[in-house]
């Protein structure tokens, strides 16, 4: 019940913001309520269904903040084109600074949880592992709503570089959460300019047909795109979309023919350089 009266506060939270915008703003299309009834896992970097969005159709998600002096600017870019996404903070880094975790979700963005210090999970034992995720749904909703319940605030969890496991998920579905991956990313972790990420991502983009997009606003290449990656989303026609938790179970659409798990490059990557 409490999701339900949440999903109910912020669509109306999106409904006053949208009815404020002009229409050169980019804003957001639709607001789609994501069941966690029984849990499940999304994304087709690393699983074979994702959400079912329309071709066109984009997800903005923000990683591993907040980060003062980033997720600012971040939520700036989005208000000035009243668009909503998703962040999915690292508890330490909310509980450092929790003003700014609170901000994320009074400006009507989604919250979901990314652990408490970014470990990748598959070199930990499971109880270590749910000991992390279980202290960043505290950290984050201590900084975030000011209190801290058994039951975490948001539904919505994102596993560090990807790194899920089977036990973990298990236990996560247990609970009613849902597991974030993404249909693409920006690489936004490799050394590359704005220009050159901007580029990236709309390759990506166009190949993809829109998707649940993984951005990090902790990077300051990110940072130094999104205007105009939001104003070139609007010029091409893409569309974004706003998830909020919804009533009853997930639903999802199949993954096309050929579909891999990109997970275990991608861990392998990250373990390296830093990704996810
Ligand atoms: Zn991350």
């Amino acid at each position: 019940m409490k999701r339900l009266l949440l999903a109910a506060a912020l669509l109306c939270a999106t409904a006053s913001t949208s009815s404020a915008c002009g229409p050169d703003a980019l804003g957001v299309s639709r607001t789609l309520p994501v069941g966690t009834l029984g849990g499940g896992e999304v994304g087709l970097k690393t699983y074979p269904r994702t959400l079912r969005l329309e071709p066109g159709e984009v997800v903005l998600t923000f990683d591993d903040g907040p980060a003062p002096g980033r997720t600012e600017k971040v939520l700036d870019a989005l208000a000035a084109e009243c668009v909503k996404a998703t962040f999915f903070m690292i508890g330490r880094n909310a509980a450092a600074a929790p003003a700014l975790a609170a901000r994320v979700a009074r400006e009507g963005h989604t919250i979901g949880y990314h652990s408490m210090t970014h470990p990748i999970m598959r070199g930990l034992a499971f109880d270590a592992g749910r000991k992390n995720i279980e202290d960043g749904f505290h950290a984050v909703d201590k900084a975030v709503y000011g209190v801290a319940r058994d039951e975490p605030h948001s539904p919505f969890f994102r596993f560090p570089g990807f790194a899920d496991t089977p036990q973990l998920d298990a236990w996560l579905a247990s609970r009613d959460m849902v597991v974030f991956g993404a249909d693409l990313w920006a690489s936004d972790w490799e050394p590359e300019s704005s220009d050159a990420e901007l580029k990236l991502i709309f390759e990506r983009l166009a190949r993809s047909k829109g998707g649940i997009v993984l951005l990090h606003d902790i990077q300051p290449r990110t940072v130094a795109m999104l205007p105009t990656f939001l104003r070139e989303l609007k010029k091409r026609g893409y569309r974004v979309v706003h998830f909020v938790p919804g009533p009853g179970p997930l639903e999802t659409r199949e993954a096309p023919p050929g579909w891999f798990s990109q997970t275990d490059r991608i861990i392998k990557g990250r373990k390296a350089a830093g990704a996810g």
